[in-house]
C-alpha cells in the first residue's frame, strides 16, 4: 500500500531539459535562468582531473567515506572531517535529514516561501508544516520563528540567502534564535549560496557547529562552482549526528567522478572569488534596471532575483519565446530570474522594457 503521507503530495517539478524545451517552442537558442546555475561554467581544473581519471576503476565501487574530498573541504572550513556528511547532490542530504530526524506527527518550521524540498520530504515523514511568512524584505523573519516553537518542534529550516527571495540573515542574527531555542530542535542552515554574499566578510554559521550540536549547515557543489551536473551537497553538523546519518545514507552515495570533479573545483577558489565578483557586479546592474523600472524585487545577496510584476505569466513566456528560461510558479506574480552573463542580463532587461512598453 502507498504510505499515506505520500498519496497526495505535489512532485517537485524538475527543470525540462533544454533541447526539449527547444524542440516545443521551436527556439533556435535557450538560455536557461531558471535554475540558478553557474552561467560561466567550472573551474577548467575539473575537466583535466577528469580527464586524468579517465575510466580507470569504472569497475570498482567507489570510495564511500569520500576520503579526498572530505580532506580538502574540512580543511578548507576549518572543521572536523568526521563532522562531515556528503550527499548525491544537497537533495539527498536534504532527505537524509528529513528521514533521520522526522517522525509523525513532529513540527517543522519554514520560511515561506523558501525551497520546496524542505516541506516535501517533512510531509513524506508525516511531520506538520509551520509557515512563517518573510518580512518586507524578503527575509526570514526569525521573532516569528522563535515564537512557532513548541514542545512538538522537531526541526526549523533557513535558507542563508533564502532561495527564492535572494535575503540573507546575518551570522549574529542566527546565533541569536540558536541561543533561544531548545537544544532538541535542531536548525538546518542552508548555504547553497552563502558565497554570493559580499555584504558581510564571514557570513555562514559553519563554525558555530562546534559550539551548538543542534545546528546543521547545508553547502552545494551547485551553485557557485558551477557543478550541478555531478550532485555533490553536503552537511557539516556534530560528529554524534554524523555518525547516525552515515549510518542512514546510502553506501556509495558518491561517484568517484563526482568526487574528483568536486575536489578539483574546491581547488580552484580563484574561479569561485572571480564568480563572485562577477554575480556581484551583474546584481548590482539587475537592481538599478528593476529601481528604474519601478519593478518591486528584494535586494539580492544570491545569484537571482525575486521579481514582483503585473502579467507574470505573460512576461515568462514572452522571455522564453526570446530564447530566455526563468522560474515560476513560486508565487502569484513573482518571477526568479537567475543572474546570468553581462550580455544575457542586458537582453532580458531590454526584453522587459519592452514588454512593459507594449503592456
Ligand atoms: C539548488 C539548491 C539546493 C540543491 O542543491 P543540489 O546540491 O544541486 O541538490 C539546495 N538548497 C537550495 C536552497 C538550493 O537552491
Amino acid at each position: 500500500m502507498v504510505k499515506q503521507t505520500v498519496k497526495s503530495l505535489k512532485p517537485y517539478v524538475p527543470e525540462k531539459t533544454l533541447s526539449a524545451l527547444k524542440k516545443e517552442r521551436g527556439l533556435m537558442k535557450l538560455v536557461r535562468l531558471s535554475a540558478n546555475e553557474n552561467a560561466w561554467g567550472t573551474s577548467p581544473k575539473v575537466a583535466q582531473a577528469i580527464m586524468d581519471w579517465g575510466v580507470s576503476g569504472a569497475n570498482r565501487y567507489p570510495d564511500s567515506d569520500v576520503s579526498s574530498l572530505r580532506t580538502a573541504v574540512a580543511k578548507g572550513l576549518g572543521v572536523l572531517p568526521e563532522s562531515l556528511v556528503f550527499g548525491d547532490g544537497l537533495d539527498e542530504i536534504i532527505e537524509l535529514l528529513s528521514r533521520t530526524l522526522l517522525s509523525a506527527g513532529d513540527e517543522v518550521i519554514l520560511t515561506k516561501p523558501t525551497f520546496s524540498e524542505y516541506a516535501l520530504h517533512a510531509e513524506i515523514e508525516g511531520a506538520k508544516l509551520v509557515d512563517v511568512p518573510v518580512d518586507e524584505q524578503g527575509a526570514t523573519d526569525l521573532k516569528q520563528m522563535a515564537a512557532a516553537v513548541t514542545p512538538k518542534t522537531a526541526m526549523i529550516w533557513l535558507c542563508n540567502p533564502n532561495n527564492p527571495t535572494g535575503a540573507y540573515l546575518t551570522s549574529q542574527a542566527i546565533e541569536a534564535l540558536l541561543a533561544k531555542i531548545p537544544t532538541s530542535v535542531y536548525l538546518v542552515v542552508d548555504e547553497a549560496y552563502i558565497d554570493f554574499v559580499t555584504e558581510e566578510a564571514s557570513p555562514s554559521v559553519v563554525d558555530l557547529v562546534a559550539k551548538y550540536s543542534n545546528l546543521v549547515v547545508l553547502r552545494t557543489f551547485s551553485k557557485v562552482y558551477g557543478l550541478a551536473n555531478f550532485r555533490v551537497g553536503f552537511a557539516v553538523v556534530s560528529t554524534e549526528l554524523a555518525s547516525i546519518l552515515q549510518t542512514v545514507r546510502l553506501p556509495y552515495n558518491l561517484s568517484t567522478f563526482a568526487e574528483i570533479a568536486a575536489t578539483a573545483a574546491y581547488s580552484d577558489q580563484a574561479f569561485v572569488k572571480d564568480i563572485v565578483k562577477k554575480v556581484a557586479v551583474e546584481r548590482n546592474k539587475w537592481q538599478e534596471f528593476l529601481t528604474e523600472m519601478k519593478i518591486r524585487f528584494y535586494p539580492s545577496q544570491a545569484n537571482f532575483l525575486f521579481i514582483n510584476i503585473n502579467n507574470a505569466s505573460e512576461l515568462s513566456d514572452y522571455l522564453l519565446n526570446q530564447g530566455y528560461l526563468i522560474r515560476t510558479g513560486l508565487g502569484q506574480n513573482w518571477l526568479r530570474i537567475t543572474i546570468g552573463k553581462p550580455s544575457d542580463n542586458k537582453a532580458v532587461q531590454d526584453f522587459i522594457r519592452k514588454f512593459i512598453k507594449q503592456d
